[in-house]
């Protein structure tokens, strides 16, 4: 069992000004993994999916993507800058982000929006392109909306869409940022059951979220984040049924 990691994160830290926001955090997903990330609000949840995409710089710390280290280049002012350009957009390509806001192209088709990275980004010819988009459309269950604008779409459809937009760069590790939370209640299931398939594919996926059930069912690592530091981990089963940490357990109380 000495395979490498498909995503692992040593030590990551990052401050906004003197608000230091990530205190050092550790994560090793290997490939299937499907990791709950929880916490309460501003506990740096997404701060930390953005450092692991560079959306976000780190301040310290390490992302290595299957093995190949993130080159980020230290400023004088404590900040750091990617080292190489082409290496982000590389790596946003393999570590697709699924956000809470949908976040799609709005003057693009749901098909536009998909194959837009693929071809511009990833330099697929359209054609080819076109044809992974309707596998990742019917996977999703939105085949026959592909030809519609963001704008005309309810938000459980519009979060599939970005669901197929990041599969479409085939992506070796899934984000989500609470992919659930700006839905009404009876949207939320079609994602989260897209989310499932996805899982039992052998997608691996870090996914920040409220939802209790899919953490304990579908995820087999969970991450209870506190301010800025990891104050519990593990399987589900052990940490939902013997929680050690008081705050993970009232976090638990508050959300159920
Ligand atoms: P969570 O996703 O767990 O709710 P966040 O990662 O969004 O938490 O935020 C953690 C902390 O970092 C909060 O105090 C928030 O105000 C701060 N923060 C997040 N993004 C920024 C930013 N771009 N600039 C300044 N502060 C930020
Ligand atoms: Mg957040």
């Amino acid at each position: 069992m000495n395979a490498i990691p498909t995503l692992e994160v040593k030590a990551l830290h990052k401050k906004f000004g003197n608000n230091e926001v990530l205190k050092g955090i550790d994560l090793i997903a290997n490939q299937g993994d499907v990791i709950s990330i929880l916490g309460s609000s501003g506990s740096g949840k997404s701060t930390f999916l953005r450092c692991i995409n560079l959306l976000e710089m780190p301040n310290a710390g390490d992302v290595y993507v299957k093995g190949e280290l993130i080159q980020m280049k230290p400023l004088k002012n404590g900040e750091r800058i990617p080292a190489n350009q082409k290496q982000v957009e590389a790596i946003r390509a393999r570590l697709a982000m699924v956000f809470q806001g949908f976040n799609l192209w709005s003057h693009m088709t749901v098909l536009e929006n998909i194959i837009e990275a693929p071809v511009h980004v990833l330099g697929m010819p359209k054609k080819q392109a076109i044809e992974a988009a309707h596998e990742y459309l019917n996977k999703v269950g939105l085949y026959d909306r592909r030809e519609y604008y963001p704008g005309h779409l309810s938000g459980g459809q519009q979060q599939r869409a970005a669901i197929a937009r990041a599969l479409a760069v085939d992506p070796e590790v899934m984000l989500f940022d609470e992919p659930t939370s700006a839905l009404d209640p009876e949207l939320v299931g079609e994602v989260l059951t897209v989310m499932r398939n996805l899982a039992e594919e052998g997608r691996t996926m870090l996914v920040v979220t409220h939802e209790m059930a899919f953490a304990r069912d579908v995820s087999n690592k969970v991450m209870f984040l506190h301010q800025g530091l990891v104050e519990e981990q593990g399987a589900p089963e052990q940490i939902f049924t013997q929680p050690k940490s008081e705050r993970f357990k009232q976090f638990i109380s508050s959300v159920y």
